[in-house]
């Protein structure tokens, strides 16, 4: 055997035993998923995964091992590990389709667990959906989108977001949903890692690990009105980091971060070059100042905008996403493999709304939110009031299973969502104010009978 076949042998028996290793290691991952789904334990533990980090870095001095890419390895045996032990059986989807099932039976379930507006969208949606026939949209078009649905996009960052875009820094996508989907999946390869700060938009965590992405979370306290501490922030950058999620006003807990802890944000992610994804579709429902990300002028952001809240469109899919014009065409480029564009009619109806007034809408929502916030504190229940948003997230003074405590509630009909959703919060739950004032004092009658 010459000395290539010798060692071209030696490399395979080492690859098969590095997968019976990871088979081993999966088997393990799974039984600890068992114990920690029996003990109602969240699956990520950020205090576990340091350890293992610091025991990684440890062998790799030994053995003398780069440890970049020790590291990179490690994150892809923890996403393997949240794989097998994540289930999606407990977020707010998952109450939403059972009280649906439940519905379909004949019983009566009060939604207090999705964010979707209960407003008509604008009348003006009504006309662009008659006008689109004869217009002759219906063919395929650009992947970014309308040229002129762009411009007037940008105009709308400039006036209401203080930024300095042009359509360049446009596209379309069908919903914000799907711009973080690939601001994700085209910016990050595997094992990179990225910053959540939790509670947190499931989505984010779930894009992440579909992309093979490392989500390391910053858990937030209501104790600290769910502001991150920067030294957080600090410790989990590394050379793998490459990406920070903001989304304020924030879901699940309406939170703006006070400016200043805002700057010091940018500052940080300026400094280690970190993209800075930044979900705003919230931004006109807010009651506090609210500055957009956009406003600090930094070429790494990625702005994801959406008409799903502000204009009442959940079900038409239409958003957009706003970023510097070298991300944009990286971004273009898988949404042109996905769907080749996003539909004309609905980007002609989205563009003839755009300056519709939704003021109305917002003001509906703040005086339910204020409700909320009255009968919550009659309830004693313990919540930092919301800045924005549409949601009010809580927890009794005696915590409690919430995850159990909206499967009970479901019997009794009431969908509320529990807060292992949005990462480590099981006594957490979101009530969302996207019922009128009646059906919303109806739903926490329930809740009042089970807390
Ligand atoms: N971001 C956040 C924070 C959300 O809460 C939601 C929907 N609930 C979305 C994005 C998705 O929005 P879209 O309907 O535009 O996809």
């Amino acid at each position: 055997m010459t000395e290539l076949e010798e060692l071209r042998k030696r490399i395979g028996e080492v690859t098969i035993e590095m997968l019976s290793l990871l088979k081993t290691r999966t088997d393990i991952a799974q039984e600890i998923g068992k114990i920690k789904n029996q003990q109602g334990m969240n699956v990520s533990n950020e205090s576990r995964e340091d350890e293992l980090r610091e025991l990684v870095k440890k062998q790799c001095q030994e053995i003398d091992f780069d440890s970049r890419s020790a590291l990179k390895f490690l994150n892809f045996l923890l996403n393997e590990s949240i794989k097998v032990q994540s289930s999606e059986s407990n977020t707010h989807l998952a109450i939403f389709l059972k009280a649906k099932e439940l519905e379909q039976q004949g019983k009566k379930i009060i939604h207090l667990e999705v964010g979707e507006p209960d407003f008509q969208p604008p009348e003006s949606v009504k006309h662009s959906l008659s006008e689109i026939y004869d217009k002759g949209f219906g063919k395929y078009g650009p992947a970014k989108g309308l040229p002129e649905f762009r411009k007037k996009l940008a105009e709308f960052a400039n006036n209401h977001f203080d930024a300095n875009v042009s359509s360049e820094n446009i596209m379309v996508t069908p919903g914000a949903r799907f711009g973080i989907f690939l601001a994700i999946t085209t910016l990050l390869v595997p094992n990179d890692e990225i910053i959540v700060i939790e509670p947190a938009w499931p989505a984010y965590r779930q894009c992440a690990i579909n992309a093979g992405v490392k989500v390391r979370s910053i858990k937030t306290t209501l104790e600290n009105k769910w502001e991150p501490k920067i030294e957080e922030i600090l410790d989990c950058i590394n050379n793998n980091t490459k990406m920070i999620i903001l989304n304020y006003p924030n879901n699940p807990t309406g939170k703006i971060l006070p400016k200043i802890l805002q700057d010091k944000i940018i500052d940080i992610a300026k400094k280690h070059r970190l993209y800075i994804l930044s979900d705003e579709i919230y931004s006109n429902y807010s009651n506090q100042e609210w500055n957009s990300i956009l406003s600090y002028g930094y070429e790494n952001t990625i702005v994801t905008q959406s008409f799903s809240k502000s204009h009442s469109m959940t079900g038409y899919r239409i958003g957009y996403l706003i970023s510097n014009k070298n991300t944009i065409e990286k971004l273009i480029k898988l949404q042109a493999l996905c769907l080749t564009n996003v539909s004309e009619p609905i980007q002609y109806t989205a563009m003839n709304s755009l300056n519709e007034d939704v003021t109305k809408n917002v003001e509906i929502m703040n005086e339910r939110l204020i409700k909320l916030e009255q009968i919550c504190n009659e309830m004693e229940l313990e919540f930092v009031k919301p800045d924005g948003a549409m949601y009010i997230f809580a927890r009794t003074k005696n915590p409690i299973n919430t995850s159990k405590l909206s499967e009970d509630l479901l019997e009794h009909g009431l969908a509320i969502a529990p807060g292992i959703g949005f990462g480590d919060y099981n006594e957490f739950f979101r009530i969302s104010a996207c019922q009128d004032v009646k059906t919303l004092i109806e739903g926490m009658d329930i809740l009042k009978t089970k807390v």
